[in-house]
């Protein structure tokens, strides 16, 4: 064993070198780490071999412990590649970690993994309720791939063939409900404009659609369906979709991960909110939370969902209007 944090442990994943599993029963939404970069990487493997180079022993020392499929480039630059979770979605930078870079995949995840860049550390949470001994397990992959396209990505960029759950057993109704799933999300954008009701539609459907799935992935419809409604002045279903965004994205990312100054809260007032600005709405609710729970991150699922109900019915007073409640609209 190499490691033991509070709630996983790094250890032995038969067939797979090492992987992170639970030592106790994690929660959905629980953060399971926060965790500074061993290094940092860029597109430029001369800069990038500097950073290496310039690691301290132990940190190398865990840098070069970890896995390389990359035979054909020097050991430090495969490792990067092989191991380095992008800073940030569509970033060209990368970081490399002691443990989250130990975290196996699967395309049945039961973590989400985010870069937050004002603590700047990665952040780990639990999107499953996961049980003590089993595996934590990311996803490599982009959402909604079929078998076939998942298989081929993780073998041309990890050279590994994946044994999860949807790939060991392959199933045809799974890879149909990705496909439409696909189809819908990329009508929404060009429906958005000219038919605004019918791309709501497409939302409903693909929040349907994952739910037969297993109801991971909610957050970017919840964003497409807030944006469509604020930007037909549609505030009231705005509002509605925007507290389904916050809560999804709370459970995804958590709170303690904070990309907004809420130390600036005292400019995000009732009146600035008239035009619902996701970033003001997450800003003005987390610095109400911070408030009411003393500024403490708390790592507990349950506790950030009443958290969640109470900063809400806060930002309806403050608005002056009806709680909207956690139902869909
Ligand atoms: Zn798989």
């Amino acid at each position: 064993m190499l490691a033991v944090q509070q709630c996983y442990v790094i250890k032995e994943a038969p067939g797979k070198g090492l992987g992170m599993f639970a030592t106790r029963d994690i929660r959905r939404g629980e953060c399971i780490l926060a965790e500074s970069p061993l290094v940092y990487g860029t597109p430029d493997f001369i800069e990038t071999q500097r950073a290496i180079d310039a690691m301290s022993p132990a940190d190398k020392e865990s840098y070069f412990a970890l896995h390389n499929v990359h035979s054909d480039l020097p050991a430090a630059i495969g490792i990067m590649k092989t191991n380095g979770l992008p800073l940030g979605v569509d970033s060209v930078e990368c970081a490399v970690y002691k443990h989250a870079s130990r975290i196996n995949h699967s395309c049945d995840p039961n973590v989400h993994h985010a870069w937050h860049s004002r603590p700047r550390k990665e952040y780990i949470h639990a999107i499953k309720d996961i049980a003590a001994g089993s595996e934590i397990l990311t996803s490599y992959t982009v959402e909604f791939k079929v078998r076939e396209e998942r298989m081929t990505f993780l073998q041309q960029h990890f050279m590994f063939e994946c044994q999860c759950r949807l790939c060991a057993t392959p199933s045809p109704e799974y890879d149909e409900t990705v496909r439409r799933i696909k189809i819908y999300s990329d009508r929404i954008p060009p429906c958005a404009s000219l038919q605004p009701r019918r791309s709501i539609q497409y939302v409903r459907d693909i929040l349907a659609l994952l739910d037969t799935i297993g109801g991971n992935g909610k957050t970017r419809f919840y964003y497409d369906a807030y944006q469509i409604c604020a930007m037909y002045g549609d505030y009231n279903f705005a509002q509605k979709w925007a507290d389904l965004l916050l809560e999804s994205y709370i459970m995804d990312e958590g709170l303690d991960g904070d990309e907004y100054d809420v130390t600036c809260d005292t400019e995000m007032t009732p009146a600035r909110m008239n035009v619902p600005d996701v970033p003001h709405v997450k800003s003005f609710l987390r610095a109400i939370y911070r408030r009411q729970f003393n500024a403490q991150p708390s790592s507990i699922g349950c506790f950030i969902y009443s958290a969640i109900v109470s900063i809400k019915k806060s930002f309806a007073l403050a608005l002056g209007r009806e709680g909207g409640g956690l139902r869909a609209p």
